[in-house]
C-alpha cells in the first residue's frame, strides 16, 4: 500500500511543480517566479536568471505573492 501512496505522491508533484523558476539575481531576493513575465520581475534591477526549483529551494527562496 504505502509503495503506491508514494508513487502518486511523486506523480503529482511532478505534474505540478515546473522544475525551472526565474529569479532576480540581487543578492537580498526572497522570492522565486514561475514565468519570466511575472510583473514582479518587471521591478527587478538585476539580471533575471533561471534556476532549478530545488536549487531556488535549497536558497530559501519563497514563491512569488502573486504567483500562489
Ligand atoms: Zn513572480
Amino acid at each position: 500500500m504505502k509503495p503506491f501512496f508514494i508513487a502518486i505522491l511523486l506523480l503529482n508533484g511532478v505534474r505540478c511543480t515546473p522544475t525551472t523558476v526565474y529569479i532576480c539575481n540581487n543578492p537580498g531576493t526572497t522570492r522565486y517566479h514561475l514565468t519570466k513575465n511575472c510583473r514582479a520581475l518587471g521591478n527587478c534591477s538585476h539580471r533575471i536568471v533561471s534556476v532549478s526549483l530545488e536549487k531556488a529551494k535549497s536558497m530559501n527562496l519563497t514563491l512569488c505573492k502573486w504567483e500562489k
